[in-house]
């Protein structure tokens, strides 16, 4: 007799390993491709237990619309943020939530410090300069250096602590802030990060997106970490005030900055996109071949892992194993 396969919505569009590996164990429904998209979230309501999502491509998955499918148990969502699911929703009503931690840390760090060396060494500007003919008429003008400079890490997490590996290794002196000290590490902490940013010349932020980190990066720290400061953001572009920051551009109060996230990503401010003095990526954190499909692996892997009735591999710290009902 033909297994009866569980039933999964998938919110957004997802890569081939993702759509084909939920296709061979489980029925997929695409949201995103339904002609009638409310049609088929009645039909499913009654029975759906598990939905797969993240990764852009989707509106936020809210409590008002999870609320429409009373058997839900299981969301496996693409990345390691998961701000676009409410967690808090989930751990109240009893559906687990899984993210792709810990396959993606080294990928992002790789980036993170790719992004912090173009940005103080204007390795994609040189790059314009060359291939604009330029370098005929000159030199490329000299640029700041990492030489001498002290770094502060915003959310030493996971990701956090693999690029002060790194920069240590560059030569970097390390000090962070994070809502609590880390045991497992001796560099400086800073409760507050205001104060971290005054006493660093690089600012790394490293942290999730939501409400607790919303615009964490003010005009204040901006000011604080002054004219020679470098800002990065590589966690969520919500953590960083984009107005204040285009300000402290535009008037020097910082020196330069480097973004591969933004606040409405992915539209990126016109203002961001007239400077010349900033660095800007796509978004490319962890996206290599290799770091993605180990990603969309994991995505798959919590999904079986929940359809064998094993506790899910990576599930977020709001909704722990076993669920509450
Ligand atoms: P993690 O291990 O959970 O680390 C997050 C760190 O942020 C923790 O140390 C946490 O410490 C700190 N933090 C959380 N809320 C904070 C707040 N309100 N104020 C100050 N610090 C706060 O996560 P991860 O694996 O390192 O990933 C971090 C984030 O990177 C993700 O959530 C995602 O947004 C971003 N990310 C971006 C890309 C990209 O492509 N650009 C790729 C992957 C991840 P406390 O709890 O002690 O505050």
């Amino acid at each position: 007799m033909a297994e009866d396969k569980a039933d999964v919505l998938l919110l957004g569009p997802a890569m081939p390993l993702i759509v084909e590996g939920i296709e061979r164990f489980f029925t997929l429904h695409k949201l995103w491709e339904a002609k009638d998209r409310d049609k088929l979230i009645a039909d499913l309501a009654p029975r759906l237990k598990a939905m797969a999502g993240g990764g852009g491509g989707h509106a936020a998955i809210e409590g008002s619309f999870l609320s429409k499918f009373p058997k839900l148990e299981m969301i496996s969502s693409f990345g390691v943020g998961y701000d676009h699911v409410d967690a808090k929703w989930c751990a109240a009503n009893g559906v687990t939530v899984t993210n792709t931690p810990d396959v993606l840390t080294e990928e992002v760090a790789d980036t993170a410090l790719g992004l912090l060396l173009c940005t103080v060494r204007e390795f994609p500007q040189a790059e314009r300069y060359l291939r604009a003919g330029k370098w005929l008429g000159g030199n490329y003008p000299l640029t700041a250096s990492l030489r001498e400079r002290k770094a502060g890490i915003v959310g030493l997490g996971r990701i956090g602590k693999a690029i002060a590996k790194r920069m240590e290794a560059f030569g970097l002196t390390v000090a962070y802030h994070n809502r609590s000290k880390q045991a497992d590490v001796s560099y400086s902490y800073f409760p507050s990060v205001v104060e971290l940013a005054k006493n660093v010349d690089i600012l790394m932020v490293v942290t999730p997106g939501g409400a607790a980190t919303k615009n964490l990066i003010n005009a204040e720290v901006l000011q604080a970490l002054g004219p020679k400061g470098i800002l990065i953001n590589i966690g969520r572009g919500s953590a960083v005030d984009e107005a204040a920051l285009v300000k402290a551009l535009k008037d020097k109060t910082i020196y330069s900055a480097g973004l591969d996230v933004f606040a409405d990503e992915p539209r990126v401010s016109k203002e961001l996109m007239d400077m010349d003095n900033i660095v800007l990526f796509p978004h490319l954190g962890s996206a290599s071949i290799h770091t993605r499909q180990a990603m969309g692996q994991l995505v798959v892997d919590n999904l079986l892992a929940w359809k064998a009735g094993k506790p899910p591999l990576t599930p977020v710290p709001e909704t722990p194993w076993p669920p509450k009902k």
